[in-house]
């Protein structure tokens, strides 16, 4: 069996994953910033994390993952000023709006998600263990990190040190620091802010700080993989670097994995730009949470993807094409998925070249191409009455099996519904036939399945109880 290989930032090649503890993956995503409904460049980073920790377990791994909900920063605290409310109360509705939005993608839960204010005292504990090893320095209140005491500051990012004119531009709120180079850890408390009262000051932390306080916390001083999209090298990661392992003195990650952009008309999805689509934007519009899921999973995580709706549409074509293949594969196989399989050179070479694709850092283009081979060659073989049930059932159980990774089918649910359509149709033959026996018993068999029916001038309209 070959082994999944992901690009290291760190190391700026392609390595094969070999986890700290053999079979288990320990795994640390940084997380939505919760002042705002995330928009579909922040899901598919979430998006492609996801797949990783699928991809993985599908390759018998076990995997712990956890994500950071980064619920204090600047702007945060500002919006709940301007509310006049305190920080949870103004970030739980958007708390609950990022989880239902990851569940309408299909993006499974991460196993914990720590939220930086419930942690404080694990990271004031961070600075206290750096200030005694003399990383640390206080002005005004605030406490900060001495970049000049990381020797290795920049080995992720490759940023140098010297051209202390890049430091100043990402990080030009914090002003009183005594080289543009160093980062806030401890900001000192402003007029009206909320603050936490601690050893270093009445302030509150930077955001730098919760991703290493954290990760250590749940996943331990030295762990496996930090996911992230590309904007979060520097100075995010990097400082988280210099954080942890200026306290531990070990290393922190073993890969470093980013993401590339969405984009729209070549420029970063953000916020700041005004270019976002929220995923709710695009339902109201009509576009359908498969859709986005296999928009968005169809370009490889490293690559940059241009957002635009004609994608959406390529999508819909595409998953149609699926749907109706997994049908015809069904009735093929008579309708009975849990009978005799036969193996099939086509499942055998679809299979191979899914496990071959992603092992290549996730190259979801080159799966999804393999998977519409296995259509095209599948199609061609129905034509022409060559796939006999057992072949057809063994094609759609590996469908099925590369479905727990890419989960792009459409749910029970939709089957369902076909399946509650087909009742009412065939309740409205018996109406007309005038047969209301038979209509009254269909009626009941959609109640035991809690389906009430309203008949209107316009048909027959039914809802869930
Ligand atoms: P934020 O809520 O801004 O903290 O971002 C949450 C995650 O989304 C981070 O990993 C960001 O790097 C990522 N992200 C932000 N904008 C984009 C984008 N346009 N495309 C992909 N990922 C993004
Ligand atoms: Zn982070």
């Amino acid at each position: 069996m070959s082994q999944v290989k992901l690009f290291n930032t760190l190391t700026r090649s392609k390595e094969t994953i070999e986890p700290l503890q053999a079979g288990h993956v320990r795994i640390y995503s940084c997380g939505p910033t919760v002042y705002n409904f995330v928009h579909v460049g922040n899901l598919r980073t979430f998006l492609w994390g996801d797949l990783l920790r699928r991809y993985l377990q599908w390759k018998k791994f076990k995997v712990t993952q956890v994500m950071n909900l980064t619920d204090v920063d600047d702007r945060i605290i500002r919006k709940a000023q301007e509310q006049g409310v305190d920080l949870d109360t103004f970030t739980e509705p958007f708390v609950q709006a990022f989880f239902e939005d990851i569940d309408t993608l299909r993006i499974r839960r991460a196993d914990i998600y720590p939220r930086a204010t419930r942690h404080i005292p694990e990271m004031l504990d961070l600075v206290d263990k750096l200030s005694r090893s003399g990383h640390t320095y206080l002005t005004e209140g605030s406490t900060y990190y001495r970049i000049g005491t990381f020797p290795k500051y920049g080995k992720l990012s490759g940023v140098e040190v010297d051209r202390s004119s890049e430091f100043s531009r990402v990080d030009s709120d914090t002003d009183d620091k005594q080289d543009a180079r160093d980062f806030v850890l401890w900001k000192a408390r402003k007029e009206g802010e909320q603050f936490w009262d601690s050893p270093l000051g009445a302030g509150r932390p930077g955001w730098h700080l919760e991703c290493s306080a954290m990760s250590m916390k749940y996943l331990g001083e030295t762990f496996d993989i930090h996911t992230g999209a590309v904007d979060l090298i520097f100075p995010h990661h990097e400082n988280e670097i210099a954080q942890s392992e200026g306290a531990t003195g070990k290393p922190f990650v073993k890969y470093w994995v980013h993401g590339e952009h969405l984009n729209v008309d070549e420029r970063k999805m953000s916020k700041s730009l005004g270019n976002i689509h929220t995923l709710r934007e695009l339902l109201e519009g009509g576009y359908s949470p498969l859709q986005i899921r296999y928009a968005l999973l169809s370009v490889p995580y490293r690559t940059k993807l241009n957002f635009s709706l004609q994608s959406l549409d390529d999508a819909r074509h595409a998953l149609e094409r699926l749907e109706s293949f997994v049908i015809r594969l069904g009735e093929a196989g008579n309708g009975d998925e849990t009978g005799e399989q036969a193996g099939s050179p086509l499942s055998d070479a679809f299979l191979n070249e899914f496990e071959n694709a992603m092992d290549d850092d996730l190259n979801t283009a080159r799966a999804l191409a393999a998977l519409f081979v296995l259509i095209r060659d599948g199609n061609v073989a129905l034509d022409a009455g060559n796939l006999a049930p057992a072949e057809a059932r063994s094609i759609l159980a590996v469908i099925r099996n590369v479905d727990g990774v890419l989960d792009i089918l459409p749910q029970k649910d939709a089957d369902l519904d076909g399946e509650i359509e087909q009742l009412i149709a065939a309740r409205n033959e018996a109406r007309k036939k005038r047969d209301f026996g038979e209509s009254d018993r269909l009626r009941d068999v959609l109640l035991s399945k809690g389906i009430i029916l309203e008949d209107t001038a316009q048909g027959t309209r039914w809802r869930r109880a």
